[in-house]
């Protein structure tokens, strides 16, 4: 099975489209100032980036500042929004941690079994492949896995206080917030320099500095979050209604709080299993941090939601330790994204239909993030991925592919069987005069092969690049069968040196 099935590196205009769906950085050429903001506008729909929409609205400083207290003032209403709930978790017995972790334990099996192939096919830095190998939910030692978010000593030993800024910029993902930004076409995220500076100084600042407090109470009582460098989990202890008289395994809330974090901690434990690639690639896009993982985290959930009546049997008895509360019928086999991701899990299934639900695995296991338009180069910076061209009649171009000794394009007629003179019927237009040279990324030259697509080879350090076998099975080949393709003349350089280029595989 190929794992790229239905992927495809992307068009100019599937790129803008991806790239407004998930947040992903503007050009730069978008990206800064407007010289004259007074100049008549184009309709924000018109092209998918225009993202001047903001100013243009707003251009006095009058009509900012109005927005400004609008979305301080949804802020606030959102902290409020949530005061009952933690209210009650301030007056709720709280579960040792350590009772959870069967739970723990048998979340972190359910996605390691489903996501074997992707995760055992991923090119991964050697300590954080370690890390990722020695993995288990603990709540002992100096370095629990397992911390709760209240548990203020053990989050400052560990670096991980909240903060009142990234809190910020949780809650203008949330929806009431988040719509009332959409409505004045604001991006506080990857937007434009103009709508940075406003964001920070107008909101972030004075909203800390008015409502610090709440939000780091907001912070310790509604959210859970996880390190994927250090693949740890933070997560809140309180079991509302467990009564005080009512024992750990006669609680029928307390069986529910142990299915619950065996469900959050799916999508937490999804987090330690992103590639380290992503979020340069992305530019730390939330939709595609909680979007994607969500996204993974409701299969997984479902996927469990299928398992036989005495599957799930064995399971209750292993995550609540009894055997008369059962979690619903339905809840499982129907599992929805968390309210709070909906959206964005939305914008991810908007996604596939351009790039393929194969892109979105690459991306978020292998760091193929080419796939979505977005790349990390040799400085480990991000690079946006040039698009490929679409001939009339569909056929995409591709990349020029590291050559057979890196010279020419002859190469290519033998290695793919496909004739000299077909070869060049196809590729007429294309300078192939260039391939004589080195040709740097590959993306200014691009050709045509029918029944070929093109591997990106990545790295994640200095000599540390895919090998001819990851390659070869995330593309359901052989590396036999990539030699034969890519090395026809037995003169390849080493793959260690054609890291970030180009390689091709059958397209299947
Ligand atoms: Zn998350």
């Amino acid at each position: 099975m190929s794992q790229r099935t239905g992927t495809k590196l992307l068009t100019a205009d599937e790129t803008a489209t991806v790239r407004a769906l998930l947040g992903l950085p503007l050009p730069r050429e978008v990206a800064v100032p407007e010289a004259d903001v007074a100049e008549p506008a184009a309709p924000a729909q018109a092209t998918k980036d225009n993202r001047h929409a903001w100013k243009q609205a707003h251009p006095t400083q009058g009509e900012r500042d109005a927005f400004a207290a609008e979305l301080r003032a949804a802020l606030t209403a959102a902290i409020a929004a949530k005061e009952d709930s933690i209210h009650r978790k301030e007056n709720a017995r709280v579960i040792d941690l350590g009772s959870l972790l069967p739970a723990a334990a048998a979340a972190k099996e359910v996605v390691d079994e489903y996501f074997a192939e992707w995760i055992g096919n991923a090119l991964l830095p050697a300590d954080l492949a370690a890390i990722r190998r020695n993995f288990t939910f603990t709540v002992d030692g100096d370095s629990p896995t397992i911390v709760s978010m209240v548990d203020a000593v053990t989050r400052r030993r560990l670096g991980r206080m909240a903060e009142p800024a990234n809190m910020v910029d949780y809650l203008m993902s949330t929806e009431v917030v988040r719509a009332l930004a959409a409505k004045h076409s604001f991006h506080y995220q990857n937007g434009t320099l103009d709508e940075k500076a406003f964001y920070q100084k107008s909101v972030v600042e004075p909203f800390v500095a008015e409502h610090g407090e709440a939000l780091i109470r907001y912070e310790a009582h509604e959210m859970s979050m996880s390190d994927p460098n250090t693949a740890r989990i933070f997560i809140t202890p309180w079991v509302l209604d467990w009564a005080a008289d009512e024992s750990e395994v006669k609680s029928a809330a307390v069986a529910a709080k142990k299915w619950d974090t065996f469900v959050l901690l799916i999508h937490e434990y999804i987090h330690v299993l992103q590639h380290p690639l992503l979020p340069t690639a992305t530019k730390r896009s939330v939709v595609v941090r909680e979007g994607f993982c969500e996204y993974l985290a409701v299969k997984v959930t479902r996927h469990v939601g299928a398992f036989s009546a005495g599957k799930i049997q064995d399971l209750n008895l292993r995550i609540t330790g009894q055997d008369h509360h059962w979690p619903s019928h339905t809840w499982l086999p129907n599992y929805s994204p968390t309210a709070d991701y909906a959206p964005f899990v939305e914008r991810v299934t908007e996604t596939i239909r351009t790039v393929g639900e194969n892109a979105i695995y690459a991306a978020f296991f292998q760091g193929h993030t080419e796939l979505l338009g977005t790349a990390v180069n040799h400085a480990g910076k991000r690079y946006p991925m040039p698009p490929v061209t679409a001939l009339p009649g569909g056929t995409r171009r591709l990349p020029f592919p590291v050559t057979s000794g890196r010279r020419g394009y002859d190469w290519i007629s033998r290695g793919t069987g496909i004739p000299a003179a077909k070869f060049a019927a196809l590729n007429i237009d294309a300078d192939l005069d260039q391939a004589d040279d080195f040709v740097p990324d590959g993306m200014d030259l691009q050709i045509t092969v029918p029944g070929f697509r093109a591997h990106r080879i990545l790295r994640v350090a200095d000599d540390v690049g895919e090998t001819w076998e990851q390659i070869a099975r995330q593309n359901g080949t052989t590396v036999d069968e990539l030699m034969r393709i890519n090395n026809p003349d037995d003169n390849i350089p080493s793959v260690n040196d054609l890291q970030l280029e180009w390689v091709l595989v059958r397209d299947i």
